[in-house]
């Protein structure tokens, strides 16, 4: 049996059912690794020892009767911003290459708990800033599609991981879009909570207001499933929040009938690849035949998102990032001549050139006389989105647009154009500003054959919706292949 291509559920259940043993399954990921890691780079560092020394650990608990999660035994991978004892946490720079924090993010300690064997830490953008993966201090992560395509950013390493089967599922984390878009890259499924959903305890913060931890995976069902685990009010973290509606596999059902779902047109403007257009398009008609309710409406203030993003997310990082200064944590120069000069040159040499333009950028917008005209004016369109977004929300149930706006561009492309690059965050900051759930899945490919994705969006505390209209989707595009291959087989 070829265990790559089962999701994180599919394979808990057969370990449950001792059809499969974690050291199998957990074999299957290290083979894929060693098959593809050099040419693909997902992770930054993986160890087997640990991975196989956990395997048994879980296999005897299962075998016990005291392990019985549907995760309990699955090989998965977390995202280097994220602390995890006994393993560096780099978040893809020079500065941390040698940081060994002494504690476990909440998330990643919930999914342990479960019997999660963790294989090792994925590539990211440097301090999750860019949308390409290119900006880590340990090189690009390549698309598992096509290794001449990025992977997208800032979470690439774990969605292509996922997408090349060294892993069953990964921890991402979105600030504005890295979970989603290199989803929509790589072709897998991810999901960005409701702000203060996932604790942000053991995430090394990059914009703390926008910040959220969430599941990718092979399909909706695994999201629903990883996100209820990680999903729980922890007062290490300050934004935490104590929420209901938590049981997201409950909304894994087949039915969209009456659901609302609102087309922001102006999404779909001359600037989106006609090859993504269409293959949302199409999936429209698809929801609509199951009996949702679609229509269309423009979202006013969608032009100023990008810009209020990368004033807000810039001071924000600038802000956060003041205390890697080569005391404390990680990287120090070598040679200085005092106190000054040593923080100076330490950040100068630690940090990459995109992190360095987003602090000069982001200090700028705070330092005195320039606060109110770029901070504070980026703070008031934040509050007008997210009112926009209240209003939308009073007339659907969810938003469906696009979660980028081509395929996967090559590698060294989106590096030669900084504001491009941010400019193609357009369609996901949106939700970030917001606070509010959005999921990416795919829903097609261009005549190439690389993934296209679609962005889902819902209300405060609503992934129930989201979920349910991406399963339902999900549904049908299952039937259309079953037949595909019936044909062919016929
Ligand atoms: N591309 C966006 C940025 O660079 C989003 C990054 C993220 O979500 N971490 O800020």
């Amino acid at each position: 049996m070829n265990l790559s291509n089962l999701t994180a559920l599919e394979l808990g259940k057969k370990i449950q059912s001792k059809e499969i043993s974690v050291w199998e399954a957990v074999t299957a990921s290290l083979d894929a690794i060693q098959q593809k890691e050099h040419e693909l780079n997902c992770f930054i560092a993986f160890d087997e020892s640990q991975a196989k020394k956990r395997a048994s650990e879980a296999q005897k608990d299962i075998d016990r009767g005291v392990l019985a999660s549907p995760l309990a035994g699955v090989p998965m991978a977390v995202k280097d911003n994220l602390c995890v004892e006994q393993f560096y946490a780099t978040c893809g720079s020079k500065i941390l290459e040698h940081f060994m924090p002494p504690y476990t993010a909440s998330a990643v300690r919930a999914l342990l708990q479960q019997g999660a064997v963790l294989l090792g830490k994925t590539n990211m953008d440097e301090f999750a800033m860019g949308s390409s993966t290119e900006t880590s201090y340990f090189g690009a992560t390549k698309n598992p599609r096509n290794a001449a395509y990025v992977s997208g950013g800032s979470s690439g390493g774990s969605c292509a991981a996922v997408a090349a089967g060294e892993c069953f599922y990964a921890l991402g984390t979105d600030t504005g879009g890295s979970i989603r878009q290199p989803c929509a890259y790589c072709g897998v499924t991810g999901i960005k909570p409701t702000y203060g959903t996932v604790s942000r305890y053991g995430l090394i913060a990059y914009a703390s207001s926008m910040d959220q931890i969430g599941p990718i995976a092979k399909d909706v069902s695994d999201c629903a499933a990883i996100l209820e685990v990680i999903s729980f009010f922890d007062k290490k973290d300050s934004t935490s929040i104590r929420r209901g509606a938590l049981d997201f596999t409950s909304a894994l059902v087949d039915n969209v009938e009456g659901m609302k779902i609102g087309i922001p047109m102006n999404c779909f403007g001359s600037g989106l690849d006609r090859e993504v257009r269409d293959a949302i398009l199409s999936a429209v008609s698809l929801w609509k035949q199951k009996g949702a309710q679609i229509e269309a409406f423009d979202f006013q203030y969608m032009d100023y998102a990008v810009a209020a993003y990368y004033v807000i997310a810039c001071a924000q990082a600038s802000s956060n990032l003041a205390r890697f200064d080569g005391v404390k944590y990680g990287y120090r120069a070598k040679t200085y001549d005092g106190l000054n000069e040593m923080y100076e040159k330490s950040r100068s040499e630690g940090f990459g050139e995109e992190v360095k333009r987003r602090l000069l950028l982001g200090a700028f917008a705070l330092s005195e006389g320039y606060y109110d005209a770029y901070y504070i004016k980026a703070l008031k369109t934040r509050t007008l989105i997210k009112r926009e977004f209240d209003e939308l929300f009073s007339r659907f149930d969810v938003l469906l647009s696009p979660a980028a706006f081509t395929a996967a561009p090559k590698i060294g492309e989106s590096l030669k154009n900084p504001v491009g690059m941010y400019q193609s965050d357009a369609y996901t900051v949106s939700a970030n500003l917001a606070g509010l759930p959005a999921l990416c899945l795919p829903c097609g490919k261009t005549k190439d054959g690389r993934p296209i994705g679609m962005q889902l969006t819902g209300d405060l505390f609503m992934e129930k919706k989201i979920l349910r209209a991406a399963y339902a989707f999900e549904q049908i595009r299952k039937e259309q292949k079953q037949c595909k291959t019936d044909t062919k087989q016929s």
